[in-house]
């Protein structure tokens, strides 16, 4: 008896705090409705993945690796990415380019995405602004982390 007392208060208890979002969230769409400003909005659902939401242009999505005017990429293969990675997730692998005005490039670059905190730092460390998070791609899941590793030629799209 006690039990099922228990069990009847929390339901009690759960349909108040549902009650409660709702009137919140209800009160705040009627205020704009009337077109009254409030510095809290009320909760707006999105119904992913049929609607998606607008990322803003700032945000830090998948990364990409520019290309130079020759196709090649523009990444020197300085390390900077390598060393300011907190995740150390990056692994770069240098070679010489027979072209003497160009140093060094990348025979192999690889993100380990299953790793990568999405931070930016790389981006922020680049010395040619040869790595970009601007592709606006946030959906990358994958059931292998094998496919999350992301080598040259998929940076380079
Ligand atoms: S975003 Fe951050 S964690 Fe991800 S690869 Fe770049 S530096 Fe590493
Ligand atoms: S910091 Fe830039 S140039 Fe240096 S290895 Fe990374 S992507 Fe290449």
């Amino acid at each position: 008896m006690i039990k099922a007392l228990g069990y009847f208060i929390a339901i009690i208890k759960g349909s108040l705090i549902t009650t409660r979002h709702f009137m919140v969230n209800m009160w705040f769409h009627t205020l704009k409705l009337f077109r009254i400003k409030t510095k809290r909005k009320g909760a707006v659902t999105i119904q992913y993945p049929e609607e998606k939401r607008k990322i803003a242009s700032r945000h830090r999505s998948l990364h990409r690796l520019l290309k130079r005017e020759d196709g090649k990429p523009r990444c020197v293969a300085c390390m900077l990415c390598v060393t300011v990675c907190p995740s150390e997730c990056i692994f770069v692998e240098a070679a010489e380019d027979p072209d003497p005005e160009v140093q060094k490039v990348p025979s192999i670059f690889i993100i380990d995405l299953s790793r990568c905190c999405f931070c930016g730092f790389c981006v922020e460390a680049c010395p040619e602004d040869a790595i970009r998070m601007d592709t606006g791609q946030i959906e990358f899941a994958e059931y292998s982390r094998d496919k999350l590793i992301y080598d040259l030629e998929k940076l380079m799209g």
